[in-house]
């Protein structure tokens, strides 16, 4: 690889990252990533939920640069039985233990707490609890976070930058496959032998919690089959809380 700058002595600064994010448009996925890990290592994580296609690129790529970058997910205790084999089988590929990021109750502590499915009621106390804050208290320990959004997935997606400031998580988000299409995402998994999530073959196209998830049919987008019946199609992680918030009134 040519061009990339030397380990950063400090990170980059909000309004550097501001920069970036207009050169960054102009290079590959994997120079994106090799910067990535020479600016953050070893404060930089790997986001993957074991569903979609494009998690699974980002993971062979960057396990390609460097397998001590770890690969965290979120075990909601509500993931789908392929999604568990898929993260055993994506471990023994590349001799890595991916980091499960657990919510502090479990689910059925969770139902005596909030009444039993959560998730049917008020999808986004439901995201929040099993996601979001678990989220938020894991990444404190890191400096940038690698994740998967991709601007084809959907309309909220659309101005995803490759390299951004997180006001979220307050970190550098880093999406280096956010102007990938799915052909192209296939293309690479397809030529690079990935593991995938074996739904994705029966009409699911994003994948999550079992309760939250359907297939799709050839007229919806990516994100229809989640939180069907709500206007939510996010679990919180790459939206502002006002905006998650909103998303979880029922529309039926
Ligand atoms: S996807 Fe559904 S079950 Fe999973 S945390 Fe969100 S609301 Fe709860």
């Amino acid at each position: 690889m040519s061009g990339v700058p030397v380990r950063a002595a400090v990170v980059p600064t909000r309004e550097e990252i501001e920069q970036l994010s207009r050169d960054f448009e102009q290079r590959s996925a994997q120079w994106v990533m090799e910067w990535a890990v020479q600016t953050y290592r070893p404060r930089l994580v790997v986001s993957c939920s074991f569903g979609g296609s494009t998690g699974m690129a980002i993971v062979d790529m960057v396990m390609k640069i460097d397998r001590t970058v770890p690969v965290a997910y979120l075990d909601t205790g509500l993931l789908f039985p392929e999604t568990y084999e898929l993260i055993e089988t994506i471990a023994k590929r590349y001799g890595i233990e991916p980091v499960a990021i657990v919510p502090p109750q479990t689910v059925a502590q969770q139902n005596a707490a909030h009444g039993d499915a959560l998730w049917a009621r008020e999808p986004q106390r439901c995201c929040d609890l099993r996601k979001v804050e678990p989220q938020r208290a894991f990444l404190r320990d890191y400096d940038a976070w690698i994740t998967g959004l991709r601007r084809d997935q959907s309309e909220t997606r659309q101005a995803t930058p490759v390299i951004s400031w997180d006001t979220k998580f307050n970190m550098a988000k880093i999406c280096p496959l956010a102007t990938w299409d799915e052909r192209a995402v296939w293309g690479y998994l397809q030529a690079n032998d990935v593991p995938y999530n074996p739904l994705l073959t029966r009409g699911y196209a994003s994948i999550g919690c079992t309760h939250c998830t359907r297939p799709i049919d050839a007229s919806e987008d990516a994100r229809a089959g989640r939180w069907s019946g709500f206007d939510k199609t996010e679990c919180g992680l790459h939206v502002p809380d006002t905006a998650a918030a909103a998303a979880s009134e029922p529309t039926r």
